[in-house]
């Protein structure tokens, strides 16, 4: 069986003071509501000050990215080893906001997802097409493009304990979500994908949705067969909202 999860990704927003009153109001919303699993990811600086409030919370924290190189002169970077010290579960790996705005490539993600795996994380390859490429008819080789550049650099068996999320560019932050049919034929896309190459890595790889995920879309898009949770962004700096989309997972 699959685990659903719903994982919330805070981007570059909070402060020591806002992450306190976020993480007061969502651990009462959220304690008590067994069978799916939920995680955080704040920036880089709050790690510890989110890892020691959801201490004992059941709420696992993740990290928004991840350096490929153990240690050394990388100004700036953060490694999977530190990430793992510092508590964490999870860590995003690709997120079209660091490909679009940081250049990362689809060999950079496999090497970051390297990474993630050798330290004890699990990876959360985002993947996901622009408005022009669905427009051109290309979702599908996007999508089997980024996928596929992780199993070609890392082989199939990678997958174990991993994570997919189909983050349509055009659907973030943009209050714009795709449709539940829209999600529901990628995420078959991208079930098949993975099955051709492994059955199993296939059967049991949690397929998450991202994008303009609210409240009020959650329960729809969550009832899709190969949809096994979401990851959220904007309603995640929300406790009400966030508790809501947790409570439809
Ligand atoms: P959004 O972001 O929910 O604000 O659209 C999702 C994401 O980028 O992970």
């Amino acid at each position: 069986m699959r685990k659903t999860l719903v994982i919330g990704n805070w981007k570059m927003n909070g402060s020591l003071a806002a992450n306190e009153t976020l993480l007061d109001a969502l651990l009462p919303a959220v304690k008590g509501l067994g069978g799916v699993e939920i995680a955080l990811c704040p920036p880089f600086p709050y790690l510890s000050q989110a890892g020691w409030h959801l201490k004992d919370s059941g709420i696992a924290l993740g990290a928004q990215t991840v350096n490929e190189h153990d240690s050394g002169a990388y100004t700036g970077e953060v490694s999977a080893a530190m990430l793992k010290e510092l508590g964490c579960r999870y860590v995003l790996v690709g997120h079209s906001e660091r490909r679009s705005l940081y250049r990362e490539t689809d060999a950079d993600s496999a090497a970051k997802f390297a990474a993630a795996k050798d330290a004890g994380l699990v990876p959360v390859l985002c993947v996901g097409e622009t408005l022009a490429e669905r427009q051109a008819g290309e979702t599908e080789g996007v999508v089997a493009r980024q996928v596929q550049a992780v199993i070609d650099a890392l082989g199939i068996a990678a997958l174990t304990d991993s994570i997919i999320a189909y983050e349509p560019v055009w659907a973030i932050g943009t209050g714009e979500t795709a449709s539940p049919e829209q999600a529901q034929a990628v995420h078959a896309f991208i079930r098949r994908l993975l099955a051709e190459q492994s059955e199993a890595v296939a059967a049991s790889t949690p397929l998450l949705y991202g994008g303009s995920v609210k409240a009020d879309n959650a329960a729809t898009l969550f009832a899709q067969p190969d949809v096994d949770g979401g990851l959220v962004g904007g309603a995640a700096l929300d406790a009400d909202a966030f508790a809501l989309i947790y409570q439809a997972a």
